[in-house]
C-alpha cells in the first residue's frame, strides 16, 4: 500500500527498538491499498495494527494472535510507515469509515490502546482514576475514562498539555505537586519514566487496579524491590495492557467522540522530513504528521 500519512512519535526518537515496546516510528499511519494481491481492498483507505502475527503458531491458532510467538512489528524487522510503500497481510487491514479524515484516523492506534486499557478495568459508581503521563495515549485515556463516568485527573510533566486538559474539563496537576495519598481506585501508568510505577503504587488505594499501559523502563530495575514491596503490601492488581481496539477507535473518531486534532503539533510533507524530525525532538511535541504530496 502507499502511505499517505504517518505520525512521528517523539518517544520513538532514539528509542531502543524491542518487539512489544510499540515505540518504533512509523506505526501510526494511513495507507491506500494498491491493486496487487488484495481483492476487495484496492483503492481503500486503511490502517493496521503495529503487530503483524504469523497466523501459524499455537497462540495465533488459539485466537491470541496479539501474543504471537513469531510476530513482527511495523518498524522492527519489517518496514514501518515512514517508507513510501509497505506490504501487510490483508487480514491486518481495517478500512477507515467515510467521513473520518486521514489526520484523525492516524490517532486510532493511540485511541485503540486507551479503549483497550479502559475495558480491562471494572468500574463501579464514580471511581477515582489517575492517569500518570501526558502523551497522546494518556490524554485519550483521560477523555475516554471521563466519558465512562470516572473522576479523572492527569498527572503530567509538560505544562503546555495542562491547557488541553482544561479544554476538555479534565483535572490536572504536575506529578511532583501531588501527595501520595493511597486513595485512587485505578491508576493508568502511561509514562515510562523511571520511578513512575512506584509513584502509581503510592497513589493507589489498597486493592486498587494499576494498569501498565506503557512498557516499564528498563532503568526501573533498581526500584524494583520497593515497587514490588508496595505491590505486595497493598494487594494491588497490576494488569499489562498492550492491545488496541482499532475498529472501535475508528468508529469513535468518525463520530467525533474524542478530540485528537489538539494532539497534532505540526504537519509537514514527507520531503520535509528533516524539519519534521527536528520538530518532533522538541519537548513540547505530542505528534508530528508526515503527509504525502
Ligand atoms: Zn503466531
Amino acid at each position: 500500500m502507499r502511505i499517505t500519512r504517518a505520525l512521528i512519535d517523539p518517544h520513538a526518537l532514539g528509542a531502543n527498538f524491542e518487539p512489544g515496546n510499540a515505540i518504533a516510528p512509523g506505526r501510526e499511519f494511513v495507507g491506500i491499498v494498491g491493486a496487487s494481491g488484495s481483492p476487495g481492498f484496492e483503492g481503500k483507505r486503511v490502517i493496521a495494527p503495529s503487530s503483524v502475527p504469523c497466523s501459524a503458531c499455537d497462540l495465533c491458532r488459539a485466537g491470541l494472535s496479539i501474543h504471537c510467538r513469531a510476530r513482527s512489528e511495523l518498524g522492527i524487522g519489517r518496514d514501518g510507515a515512514m517508507a513510501e510503500k509497505i506490504s501487510l497481510p490483508v487480514s491486518s487491514l481495517i478500512e477507515i469509515p467515510k467521513g473520518l479524515d486521514d489526520d484523525r484516523a492516524c490517532f486510532a492506534p493511540s485511541l485503540g490502546r486507551a479503549l483497550h486499557a479502559a475495558d480491562l478495568v471494572r468500574l463501579e459508581g464514580k471511581p477515582y482514576v489517575t492517569i500518570l503521563g501526558d502523551d497522546p495515549v494518556a490524554l485519550l485515556s483521560a477523555q475516554v475514562m471521563t466519558q465512562r463516568n470516572a473522576s479523572v485527573r492527569v498527572l503530567g510533566r509538560e505544562p503546555a498539555r495542562f491547557g488541553l486538559c482544561e479544554k476538555w474539563g479534565v483535572k490536572h496537576r504536575h506529578i511532583d505537586q501531588v501527595g501520595r495519598r493511597a486513595d485512587q481506585d485505578v491508576v493508568f501508568v502511561c509514562s515510562s519514566t523511571p520511578g513512575d510505577l512506584e509513584i502509581a503504587m503510592r497513589l493507589a488505594r489498597p486493592r486498587a487496579t494499576v494498569l501498565l499501559v506503557a512498557p516499564p523502563s528498563a532503568s526501573n530495575a533498581p526500584k524494583e524491590l520497593t515497587t514490588l514491596g508496595l505491590l505486595h503490601a497493598s494487594e494491588i492488581a497490576i494488569i499489562g495492557s498492550r492491545g488496541e481496539r482499532l475498529a472501535d477507535a475508528l468508529r469513535l473518531l468518525a463520530s467525533d467522540g474524542v478530540d485528537v486534532r489538539s494532539l497534532l503539533t505540526a504537519k509537514y510533507r514527507f520531503a520535509q522530513y528533516a524539519e519534521a524530525f527536528a520538530r518532533a525532538a522538541r519537548p513540547d511535541t505530542l505528534r508530528v504528521l508526515l503527509e504525502a504530496a
